[in-house]
Protein backbone atom coordinates (compact mmCIF):
# COMPACT_ATOMS: atom_id res chain seq x y z
CA UNK A 1 0.00 0.00 0.00
CA UNK A 2 1.24 3.68 -1.02
CA UNK A 3 2.10 5.44 2.11
CA UNK A 4 -0.82 8.23 2.52
CA UNK A 5 -0.19 11.14 0.84
CA UNK A 6 0.35 14.52 2.48
CA UNK A 7 -0.84 18.25 1.60
CA UNK A 8 0.69 21.16 2.89
CA UNK A 9 -1.81 23.67 4.59
CA UNK A 10 -0.84 27.46 4.29
CA UNK A 11 0.45 27.54 8.04
CA UNK A 12 2.57 24.40 7.57
CA UNK A 13 0.88 21.55 9.28
CA UNK A 14 0.77 18.56 7.27
CA UNK A 15 -3.17 16.87 6.35
CA UNK A 16 -3.45 13.38 4.75
CA UNK A 17 -4.79 14.54 1.18
CA UNK A 18 -7.41 11.41 1.44
CA UNK A 19 -9.47 11.78 4.44
CA UNK A 20 -13.19 10.32 5.74
CA UNK A 21 -16.56 12.67 5.63
CA UNK A 22 -19.15 11.92 8.24
CA UNK A 23 -22.33 13.39 6.45
CA UNK A 24 -25.34 10.77 7.45
CA UNK A 25 -23.19 8.89 9.78
CA UNK A 26 -25.05 8.36 13.33
CA UNK A 27 -28.91 8.19 12.68
CA UNK A 28 -28.95 4.71 12.64
CA UNK A 29 -28.30 2.71 15.75
CA UNK A 30 -28.52 -0.49 14.18
CA UNK A 31 -25.12 0.56 11.75
CA UNK A 32 -23.28 1.99 14.89
CA UNK A 33 -21.04 -0.59 15.28
CA UNK A 34 -20.34 -0.54 11.61
CA UNK A 35 -19.76 2.91 11.03
CA UNK A 36 -17.25 3.03 14.15
CA UNK A 37 -15.83 -0.30 12.66
CA UNK A 38 -15.34 1.65 9.51
CA UNK A 39 -13.90 5.18 11.00
CA UNK A 40 -11.13 3.31 13.39
CA UNK A 41 -9.91 1.15 9.74
CA UNK A 42 -9.58 4.45 8.23
CA UNK A 43 -7.39 5.98 10.66
CA UNK A 44 -5.54 2.70 10.88
CA UNK A 45 -5.14 2.95 7.17
CA UNK A 46 -3.84 6.29 7.32
CA UNK A 47 -6.79 8.55 6.71
CA UNK A 48 -6.48 10.38 9.68
CA UNK A 49 -8.63 14.22 8.67
CA UNK A 50 -12.41 13.37 9.74
CA UNK A 51 -14.78 15.97 8.42
CA UNK A 52 -17.93 16.44 10.14
CA UNK A 53 -20.26 19.40 11.59
CA UNK A 54 -22.45 20.34 14.13
CA UNK A 55 -25.16 20.54 10.72
CA UNK A 56 -24.99 16.45 10.41
CA UNK A 57 -26.59 15.32 13.56
CA UNK A 58 -25.55 12.43 15.14
CA UNK A 59 -22.01 12.51 13.46
CA UNK A 60 -20.01 14.16 15.85
CA UNK A 61 -21.11 11.61 18.27
CA UNK A 62 -19.20 8.32 16.33
CA UNK A 63 -16.45 10.52 15.78
CA UNK A 64 -16.14 11.02 19.12
CA UNK A 65 -16.62 7.39 20.39
CA UNK A 66 -14.24 6.20 17.17
CA UNK A 67 -11.19 9.26 18.38
CA UNK A 68 -11.89 7.97 22.08
CA UNK A 69 -8.38 7.01 23.27
CA UNK A 70 -6.51 8.16 19.69
CA UNK A 71 -7.58 11.75 19.23
CA UNK A 72 -3.53 12.74 18.95
CA UNK A 73 -4.12 10.78 15.48
CA UNK A 74 -6.87 12.65 14.51
CA UNK A 75 -7.37 16.37 12.27
CA UNK A 76 -10.55 16.95 12.81
CA UNK A 77 -12.42 19.46 10.82
CA UNK A 78 -15.75 20.90 11.79
CA UNK A 79 -18.20 23.62 10.88
CA UNK A 80 -20.77 26.79 11.81
CA UNK A 81 -23.50 27.03 10.68
CA UNK A 82 -24.14 30.45 9.16
CA UNK A 83 -26.86 31.58 11.27
CA UNK A 84 -24.80 30.77 14.02
CA UNK A 85 -21.58 32.96 12.86
CA UNK A 86 -21.89 35.57 14.74
CA UNK A 87 -18.52 36.88 17.12
CA UNK A 88 -20.48 35.32 20.03
CA UNK A 89 -22.65 32.31 18.16
CA UNK A 90 -19.40 31.19 16.61
CA UNK A 91 -17.76 30.79 20.13
CA UNK A 92 -20.74 29.19 21.29
CA UNK A 93 -21.43 26.54 18.58
CA UNK A 94 -17.81 25.78 18.25
CA UNK A 95 -17.54 24.94 22.52
CA UNK A 96 -20.79 22.97 21.85
CA UNK A 97 -18.82 21.15 18.99
CA UNK A 98 -16.05 20.78 21.87
CA UNK A 99 -18.88 19.13 24.04
CA UNK A 100 -19.84 17.10 21.73
CA UNK A 101 -16.51 15.37 20.64
CA UNK A 102 -14.97 15.67 24.04
CA UNK A 103 -12.03 17.12 23.00
CA UNK A 104 -10.16 20.39 23.84
CA UNK A 105 -9.62 21.39 20.38
CA UNK A 106 -11.17 21.62 16.43
CA UNK A 107 -8.29 21.42 14.21
CA UNK A 108 -9.75 23.10 11.81
CA UNK A 109 -13.51 25.44 11.98
CA UNK A 110 -14.64 26.20 8.64
CA UNK A 111 -17.87 28.15 8.11
CA UNK A 112 -20.18 25.74 6.67
CA UNK A 113 -21.58 28.41 3.24
CA UNK A 114 -21.83 32.26 3.82
CA UNK A 115 -24.82 33.93 4.82
CA UNK A 116 -26.06 36.90 6.53
CA UNK A 117 -23.54 37.73 9.33
CA UNK A 118 -20.55 40.00 7.90
CA UNK A 119 -17.44 38.15 7.63
CA UNK A 120 -15.25 40.68 9.48
CA UNK A 121 -17.74 39.12 12.79
CA UNK A 122 -16.72 35.45 12.07
CA UNK A 123 -13.24 36.01 11.19
CA UNK A 124 -13.18 37.57 14.53
CA UNK A 125 -14.73 35.28 16.38
CA UNK A 126 -12.61 32.23 14.54
CA UNK A 127 -9.23 34.52 15.35
CA UNK A 128 -10.10 34.90 19.45
CA UNK A 129 -11.21 30.90 19.21
CA UNK A 130 -7.57 30.12 17.97
CA UNK A 131 -6.29 32.54 20.92
CA UNK A 132 -8.15 30.71 23.49
CA UNK A 133 -6.69 27.49 21.70
CA UNK A 134 -10.38 26.27 21.02
CA UNK A 135 -9.57 25.73 17.60
CA UNK A 136 -6.05 25.86 15.60
CA UNK A 137 -7.11 26.78 12.30
CA UNK A 138 -9.81 28.66 10.51
CA UNK A 139 -11.42 27.95 6.33
CA UNK A 140 -14.66 28.12 4.93
CA UNK A 141 -16.86 25.84 3.31
CA UNK A 142 -18.85 26.92 -0.20
CA UNK A 143 -17.50 29.75 -1.14
CA UNK A 144 -17.25 30.68 -4.63
CA UNK A 145 -14.48 32.99 -6.25
CA UNK A 146 -16.26 35.81 -5.70
CA UNK A 147 -16.87 34.86 -2.26
CA UNK A 148 -12.85 34.65 -1.28
CA UNK A 149 -12.19 38.08 -3.38
CA UNK A 150 -14.94 39.69 -0.54
CA UNK A 151 -12.81 37.48 2.16
CA UNK A 152 -9.55 38.80 1.13
CA UNK A 153 -10.72 42.44 1.62
CA UNK A 154 -10.15 41.84 5.17
CA UNK A 155 -6.95 42.31 6.55
CA UNK A 156 -4.66 39.10 7.54
CA UNK A 157 -7.25 36.56 6.61
CA UNK A 158 -5.71 33.02 6.67
CA UNK A 159 -8.21 30.53 5.59
CA UNK A 160 -6.72 27.37 5.30
CA UNK A 161 -9.05 25.93 3.02
CA UNK A 162 -12.13 26.21 1.27
CA UNK A 163 -14.36 23.28 1.07
CA UNK A 164 -16.48 22.79 -2.12
CA UNK A 165 -18.01 20.29 -4.24
CA UNK A 166 -15.75 18.44 -6.31
CA UNK A 167 -15.95 15.37 -8.26
CA UNK A 168 -16.66 14.32 -12.20
CA UNK A 169 -19.67 15.64 -13.00
CA UNK A 170 -19.69 19.26 -10.94
CA UNK A 171 -16.18 20.34 -12.11
CA UNK A 172 -17.15 24.51 -12.03
CA UNK A 173 -14.35 25.54 -9.81
CA UNK A 174 -11.65 24.34 -12.34
CA UNK A 175 -12.32 27.57 -14.42
CA UNK A 176 -11.93 30.04 -11.61
CA UNK A 177 -11.80 29.12 -7.86
CA UNK A 178 -9.32 26.47 -8.23
CA UNK A 179 -6.56 28.45 -10.16
CA UNK A 180 -7.22 31.38 -7.78
CA UNK A 181 -6.70 28.89 -4.68
CA UNK A 182 -3.98 27.21 -5.83
CA UNK A 183 -1.98 30.98 -6.61
CA UNK A 184 -2.39 31.79 -3.20
CA UNK A 185 -1.08 28.06 -2.01
CA UNK A 186 -4.83 27.37 0.07
CA UNK A 187 -5.61 23.95 -0.68
CA UNK A 188 -9.35 23.17 -2.10
CA UNK A 189 -11.19 20.30 0.63
CA UNK A 190 -13.10 18.60 -2.37
CA UNK A 191 -16.81 16.89 -1.12
CA UNK A 192 -18.53 14.18 -2.31
CA UNK A 193 -15.62 13.16 -4.33
CA UNK A 194 -18.13 10.03 -5.24
CA UNK A 195 -21.22 12.64 -5.79
CA UNK A 196 -23.16 11.08 -3.36
CA UNK A 197 -22.67 7.38 -4.96
CA UNK A 198 -24.54 8.51 -7.86
CA UNK A 199 -21.33 9.03 -10.38
CA UNK A 200 -20.42 5.29 -10.12
CA UNK A 201 -22.61 3.33 -12.08
CA UNK A 202 -21.66 5.79 -15.37
CA UNK A 203 -20.32 3.20 -18.05
CA UNK A 204 -17.15 5.54 -18.66
CA UNK A 205 -16.08 5.37 -15.10
CA UNK A 206 -16.92 1.60 -14.90
CA UNK A 207 -14.59 1.13 -18.69
CA UNK A 208 -11.59 3.09 -16.84
CA UNK A 209 -12.03 1.13 -13.63
CA UNK A 210 -12.00 -2.20 -15.91
CA UNK A 211 -8.69 -1.07 -17.06
CA UNK A 212 -7.20 -0.41 -13.72
CA UNK A 213 -8.79 -3.66 -12.57
CA UNK A 214 -10.06 -0.74 -10.20
CA UNK A 215 -13.40 0.03 -9.05
CA UNK A 216 -15.62 2.97 -9.88
CA UNK A 217 -15.08 4.28 -6.64
CA UNK A 218 -11.42 4.19 -6.53
CA UNK A 219 -10.97 5.79 -9.74
CA UNK A 220 -13.69 8.94 -9.07
CA UNK A 221 -11.64 9.47 -6.02
CA UNK A 222 -8.22 9.25 -7.53
CA UNK A 223 -9.64 11.58 -10.39
CA UNK A 224 -9.62 14.35 -7.60
CA UNK A 225 -6.60 13.40 -6.44
CA UNK A 226 -5.08 13.75 -9.33
CA UNK A 227 -4.41 17.17 -8.61
CA UNK A 228 -1.64 17.30 -5.85
CA UNK A 229 -3.40 20.37 -3.97
CA UNK A 230 -6.13 18.59 -3.02
CA UNK A 231 -7.90 17.25 -0.18
CA UNK A 232 -11.10 14.88 -0.29
CA UNK A 233 -13.21 13.09 2.39
CA UNK A 234 -14.97 10.31 0.96
CA UNK A 235 -17.46 8.98 3.19
CA UNK A 236 -18.11 5.51 3.90
CA UNK A 237 -20.28 3.50 6.36
CA UNK A 238 -18.65 0.25 6.08
CA UNK A 239 -15.29 -1.39 5.95
CA UNK A 240 -15.25 -2.68 2.60
CA UNK A 241 -16.25 0.82 1.67
CA UNK A 242 -13.21 2.59 3.48
CA UNK A 243 -10.93 0.23 2.76
CA UNK A 244 -11.69 0.34 -0.96
CA UNK A 245 -11.00 4.30 -0.86
CA UNK A 246 -8.00 4.43 0.76
CA UNK A 247 -7.13 2.15 -2.45
CA UNK A 248 -7.63 5.28 -4.49
CA UNK A 249 -4.26 6.07 -3.75
CA UNK A 250 -2.27 3.56 -5.29
CA UNK A 251 -3.75 4.56 -8.71
CA UNK A 252 -2.22 6.70 -11.23
CA UNK A 253 -4.60 7.57 -14.23
CA UNK A 254 -3.25 8.07 -17.79
CA UNK A 255 -3.58 10.87 -19.60
CA UNK A 256 -5.95 8.40 -21.88
CA UNK A 257 -8.03 7.69 -18.90
CA UNK A 258 -8.60 11.53 -18.00
CA UNK A 259 -8.93 12.14 -22.39
CA UNK A 260 -11.91 9.78 -21.59
CA UNK A 261 -13.49 11.09 -18.69
CA UNK A 262 -13.01 14.52 -20.05
CA UNK A 263 -15.26 13.58 -22.68
CA UNK A 264 -18.02 12.47 -21.08
CA UNK A 265 -17.52 14.66 -18.12
CA UNK A 266 -16.79 17.78 -19.53
CA UNK A 267 -14.09 20.70 -18.21
CA UNK A 268 -15.90 24.08 -17.77
CA UNK A 269 -15.59 26.38 -20.70
CA UNK A 270 -17.08 29.98 -19.03
CA UNK A 271 -17.81 30.37 -15.09
CA UNK A 272 -20.34 27.97 -13.40
CA UNK A 273 -22.22 29.58 -10.64
CA UNK A 274 -20.52 27.24 -8.07
CA UNK A 275 -22.37 23.83 -7.10
CA UNK A 276 -23.60 23.28 -3.78
CA UNK A 277 -25.17 20.11 -1.83
P1 LIG B 1 -19.68 11.00 -1.17
O1 LIG B 1 -18.53 10.84 -0.26
O2 LIG B 1 -19.46 11.47 -2.56
O3 LIG B 1 -20.52 9.67 -1.27
C1 LIG B 1 -20.97 8.96 -0.13
C2 LIG B 1 -21.80 7.79 -0.63
O4 LIG B 1 -20.96 6.91 -1.39
C3 LIG B 1 -22.36 6.96 0.49
O5 LIG B 1 -23.65 6.53 0.10
C4 LIG B 1 -21.42 5.78 0.59
O6 LIG B 1 -22.09 4.61 1.01
C5 LIG B 1 -21.00 5.60 -0.83
N1 LIG B 1 -19.65 5.02 -0.94
C6 LIG B 1 -18.54 5.38 -0.26
N2 LIG B 1 -17.50 4.63 -0.63
C7 LIG B 1 -17.96 3.75 -1.56
C8 LIG B 1 -17.38 2.71 -2.32
N3 LIG B 1 -16.08 2.43 -2.20
N4 LIG B 1 -18.17 2.03 -3.19
C9 LIG B 1 -19.49 2.32 -3.33
N5 LIG B 1 -20.11 3.29 -2.64
C10 LIG B 1 -19.34 4.01 -1.76
O7 LIG B 1 -20.76 12.01 -0.54
P2 LIG B 1 -20.89 12.94 0.73
O8 LIG B 1 -21.06 12.15 1.97
O9 LIG B 1 -21.94 13.94 0.38
O10 LIG B 1 -19.51 13.76 0.77
C11 LIG B 1 -18.41 13.37 1.55
C12 LIG B 1 -18.26 14.22 2.79
O11 LIG B 1 -18.04 15.59 2.45
C13 LIG B 1 -19.51 14.29 3.68
O12 LIG B 1 -19.73 13.10 4.40
C14 LIG B 1 -19.22 15.51 4.49
O13 LIG B 1 -18.29 15.20 5.51
C15 LIG B 1 -18.61 16.43 3.44
N6 LIG B 1 -19.63 17.34 2.82
C16 LIG B 1 -19.50 18.68 3.05
C17 LIG B 1 -20.44 19.56 2.52
C18 LIG B 1 -20.31 21.03 2.79
O14 LIG B 1 -21.28 21.77 2.54
N7 LIG B 1 -19.18 21.50 3.26
C19 LIG B 1 -21.50 19.09 1.74
C20 LIG B 1 -21.58 17.72 1.49
C21 LIG B 1 -20.62 16.86 2.03
P3 LIG B 1 -21.75 3.88 2.41
O15 LIG B 1 -22.06 4.86 3.47
O16 LIG B 1 -22.66 2.70 2.37
O17 LIG B 1 -20.31 3.47 2.41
Amino acid sequence: MTPIRTIRLPAGEQVPALGMGTWHLGQDPSKRQQELTALRLGLDLGMTLIDTAQLYVGAEDVVREAIAGRRNEVFIVDKVLPNHATRRGTIDACEESLRALVTDRIDLYLLHWRGAVPLEETVEAFEELIETGKIRFWGVSNFDHSDMEDLFQIAEVDPQTDQVLYNLTHRGIEWDLLPWCRSRRIPIMAYSPLDEGTVLEHPALRKVAERHNATPAQIAIAWVLRHPDIITTPKAGTPEHVRENRGALDIQLTSKDLRDLDKVFEPPTQKVPLDVI
